[in-house]
């Protein structure tokens, strides 16, 4: 068949494996060239796995032996945070340098019984630090939309991979809004689960009060598809939970807090008419809008901003040239062995927050820092609660800006994170949020494309899911993600 009719879609393409319309083998050659094509430009994948046809033919003899297996024969390309046994994973850093798995993420496992063929590993922030991919050890990823702007950040890689066709579905983290916020960039869907609900392990730590695994997909239908496959319980996270169950049918109408502080000064305006727009259009389709108040989210990159970089200065001390990766080659002892390779290995991104980290948790800055944060998030916390005892589902923009060009914000870190203002008090409140794409809009001759985020109640990741279903259907023009 000609390389223009196969689907984009998992649930299309599992439709066409089960019609025999084409092989799991057609499939993973036909992204392979679409990869070829275009990757060299775009970098959303640091390395394409050099048995991927392999690994479509046994799934291909599999479903001839009778499997039914749900992502049977699905290409997924994968955050190179998370762990595949006997494959490299980087990080996006040079610090893991030569680093080989040693067993398989649970996701990732999961994923795998799952029947999923894995792609490769995608470009991202090192150790998931960033908003545009920018700040990899390995170079830039391109946003497929506009080549000279940045997919978002930190797992660009991904949902560039996905917006470009290369992949129907990918695995990112988001800690701060690393799924959402390229989802936004991208123009695809990018769901970020309630904390807990996929395991972390396996995955590259960043900050493990916040981090969380998640799904890029081209729909929302498709991103429950794959969470449904990776959530649940792991004996091997002791923070993981259940598998939230299905809910029943929404009641109707659905009513939609819409956060006033959301739409305040930093938002740009053709975003903010986007996301109104979707809003709108949600409305006329039976949802009822009402304007609620989060008091405290103004205070939410700051918590963060202490909150993280704490668990990082603490997580990031086993990278130290003896346990994983890269080693400093010139040390003459342990000591310097450390300093070294620490030095050399790491980025500037990561040293920055290590520092800021080691700094807050220091003695006498502990508690007007550190302590002072985790009770900000508690009030952050406190002010969705408060929220969806009247509301089912927030909604606002995932970001406050579109994909912005590449080079534009790397020089300013304040400018960088600013990007996640409206993502990071959902990941500090354990929350689940989705992005899915509005309308796109046009920058300097580009169409660039916008997120609607929608925040869930905590452990309702499916009756979020049924929403941001009942949001895309309500779309001008049925849109769904946008192919690049
Ligand atoms: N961009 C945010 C940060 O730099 C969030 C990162 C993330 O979610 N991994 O920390």
């Amino acid at each position: 068949m000609s390389t223009q009719s196969f689907p984009t879609g998992v649930r299309d393409i599992v439709a066409g494996f089960a019609a025999r319309t084409f092989s799991a083998e057609e499939y993973a050659r036909f992204v392979l060239g679409e990869i070829e094509r275009r990757d060299p430009e775009l970098h959303a994948f640091l390395e394409v796995f050099d048995d991927v046809v392999q690994q479509a033919r046994e799934k291909d003899a599999e479903r001839a032996a009778g499997s039914a297996a749900p992502l049977l024969g699905i290409p997924v390309a994968t955050k190179d945070n998370l762990l595949i046994r006997g494959r490299r994973a980087g990080a996006g850093s040079k610090i893991l340098e030569g680093y080989v798995a040693a067993y398989d993420a649970t996701a990732i496992a999961r994923l795998g019984q799952a029947g999923a063929v894995f792609l490769g590993r995608t470009n991202m922030d090192e150790f998931a630090m960033g908003s545009s991919t920018e700040h990899s050890a390995f170079g830039p990823t391109k946003n497929p939309h506009d080549p000279t702007r940045v997919p978002g950040g930190s797992s660009g890689g991904s949902a560039a991979a996905v917006a470009a066709g290369f992949a129907p579905a990918a695995l990112g983290s988001d800690t701060g809004g690393s799924i959402r916020q390229p989802a936004a960039f991208s123009g695809v869907v990018g769901f970020k689960p309630t904390y807990g609900t996929v395991s972390r392990s396996g995955l590259v730590v960043m900050a493990s009060s916040l981090d969380q695994i998640g799904p890029f997909a081209r729909s929302v239908d498709d991103a429950r598809l794959l969470f449904n496959v990776i959530a649940g319980r792991d004996p091997l996270d002791a923070t993981s939970a259940a598998a939230p169950s299905a809910t029943a049918a929404a009641k109707k109408p659905l009513v939609i807090g819409v956060p006033k502080e959301y739409f305040g000064d930093g938002l740009d305006p053709a975003v903010a008419r986007s996301v109104r727009q979707a809003l709108a259009a949600w409305e006329r389709a039976g949802a009822r809008l009402e304007e609620i108040s989060l008091p405290h989210a103004r205070f939410g990159l700051a918590a963060y901003y202490i909150i993280m970089p704490a668990e990082v200065s603490s997580n990031l001390a086993r990278f130290d040239g003896i346990r994983y990766g890269y080693r400093a080659p010139d040390a003459e002892n342990l000591l310097s062995t450390y300093e070294q390779t620490r030095a050399q290995g790491f980025g500037a991104e990561p040293k920055r927050r290590i520092m800021l980290g080691t700094f807050a948790l220091s003695h006498g800055y502990y508690d007007a820092y550190y302590e002072k944060a985790q009770r900000v998030r508690r009030l952050i916390r406190d002010d969705f609660a408060a929220a969806f005892r009247s509301v089912d589902v927030i909604a606002g923009p995932t970001a406050p800006m579109p994909a912005f060009r590449i080079g534009e914000r790397t020089s300013d870190p304040l400018q960088m994170y600013l990007a996640d203002i409206y993502t990071v008090g959902v990941n500090l409140a354990g929350l689940p949020a989705i992005s899915l794409p509005a309308a796109p809009v046009s920058v300097d001759g580009a169409s660039l494309p916008v997120g609607l985020q929608l925040i869930g109640q905590w452990g309702r990741d499916h009756a979020l899911l049924d929403a941001a279903a009942d949001a895309e259907a309500a779309m001008p023009d049925g849109r769904r993600a946008i192919t690049a």
